[in-house]
């Protein structure tokens, strides 16, 4: 059974103004239809096909390039999708509030941590909130579409939240400037769905 480009939780122009209409338009019908078509290919006739997408990741040959690149911008940008809402932004709550507080000290020093994160890699790449067991928290970043769950990556623990910081998620409307998209996202944060992440993850 292939991989289905999953579709976008709300409306292509839902999370205007943080985040263009046109830029998501392009981002989940070309960018992620594109990284979806191109993973099932690689898998189509090898012992991947009908493995689940996380089962694909954990276990993945670093040196399987199609399957890393494409497996990686498959799962990445769903994520992406489903941690946004046109709801979201503000100060995030439940338990995972708690555990910002306590893996990082307050909401304002992890947001000033996760921009940098996302500031700093070079090129292109993501940048990650990663619950380890136990419910301790990291903040992260990983090159190109790899992702925490990926063997070795040296970014580690359970993704349940994730930046793209290709050029493609932001340069229609915020051109080179790159920490501003960054800060607009902080608006858009769906804290439900992270907050429900972390309780499955931690
Ligand atoms: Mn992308």
């Amino acid at each position: 059974m292939a991989f289905e480009l999953p579709a976008l939780p709300y409306s292509t122009d839902a999370l205007e103004p943080h985040i263009d209409s046109m830029t998501m338009t392009i981002h989940h019908g070309k960018h992620h239809a594109g990284y979806t078509n191109k993973l099932n290919a690689a898998i189509e006739g090898t012992d991947l096909e009908g493995k689940s997408i996380e089962d694909i990741l954990k276990n993945l040959d670093m040196n399987n390039g199609a399957v890393r690149n494409n497996g990686g911008g498959y799962y990445n940008h769903d994520l992406f999708w489903k941690v946004m809402s046109p709801n979201g932004g503000g100060a995030p709550t439940g338990d995972v509030a708690a555990a910002i507080d306590e893996s990082f000290g307050s909401y304002d020093a992890f947001k000033e941590k996760f921009a940098a994160a996302a500031g700093t890699r070079f090129g292109s790449g993501w940048a990650w909130l990663c619950v380890h067991p136990g419910g301790k928290l990291e903040i992260c970043s990983t090159p190109n579409q790899d992702n925490p769950m990926m063997p070795g990556i040296g970014c580690e623990g359970t993704p349940i939240m994730g930046l793209d910081v290709w050029e493609h998620a932001y340069y229609l409307k915020y051109q080179n400037r790159r920490p501003d998209y960054v800060q607009a996202f902080f608006n858009v944060i769906n804290w439900d769905e992270v907050n429900s992440r972390y309780a499955a993850s931690k």
